[in-house]
């Protein structure tokens, strides 16, 4: 065995993006600046469709909204221009969210093997996800938001994990979920998989809160987070 596969086996760490690793609303608020500005396509207008989809509880599908709407008027050479110049201008701008980078930074001193687990419209996560720098970062998008769900369709009788191919497969003892939603540990599996439930109490959305299990951990922040994992 070498010894990247002593590594690989052990635990997998399955991280969300959105307000976990990235400040999300950020990203919203240049896609509408560039919109706006470049292409006419009005703030009010846009900001008044996702008031109406958030109040709804829905996710976020403004930006499949602008692109039919582009399509419908023979202007789809217009989204595509939109959608280059939303990440060309976000070289320039850093939507990461206080320890994120640190946690990376943790992730890849220790050997420990990631993947992000997103949940969305795959147009707009797949956008974000290139907007914030992960373009190259193993991801899955899920269109469900139950990802303890999803993780535990991992797990084999035996009770260890498959990582899925989109994660670089392999074989693991156990996962880690790290995610901001109570929801998305949904079905999480027992330990000894655990979670990590980062949401700072001053500034909780009703999208996020919620009940979770023993085997999930409440933190305030990734800084908060990162002495608490397992070397
Ligand atoms: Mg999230």
């Amino acid at each position: 065995m070498t010894i990247s596969e002593a590594d690989s086996k052990h635990e997998f760490y399955v991280v969300d993006f959105d307000r976990t690793l990235v400040d999300s609303d950020k990203l919203l608020e240049v896609f509408i600046e560039i919109a706006d500005t470049h292409y006419h396509i009005s703030k009010e207008h846009i900001e008044k469709i996702d008031t109406d989809i958030k109040q709804r509880g829905d996710t976020f599908f403004l930006a499949k909204y602008v692109r039919d709407q582009l399509a419908e008027n023979d202007q789809l050479e217009v989204w595509h221009e939109l959608e280059k110049q939303f990440i060309h201008e976000s070289r320039a701008l850093n939507y990461m969210l206080p320890g994120a980078v640190e946690l990376l930074e943790w992730l890849a001193a220790h050997g420990k093997r990631y993947g992000i687990l997103t949940y969305g419209d795959p147009l707009w996560q797949r956008m974000k996800l290139t907007a914030a720098g992960f373009k190259h970062v193993r991801h899955i998008i899920l269109e469900q938001k139950e990802k303890g769900r999803f993780i535990s369709n991992w797990q084999t009788p035996d009770g260890t994990f498959r990582i899925p191919e989109a994660f670089g497969r392999g074989e693991v003892d156990y996962v880690v979920l790290i995610d901001d939603k109570a929801v998305s540990f949904t079905e999480f599996p027992n330990g000894p998989s655990k979670g990590y439930w980062v949401l700072d109490p001053a500034y909780e959305l009703p999208s996020q809160q919620g009940n979770v299990l023993e085997n999930v951990i409440r933190v305030a922040n990734l800084n908060e987070l990162i002495p608490k994992l397992d070397h």
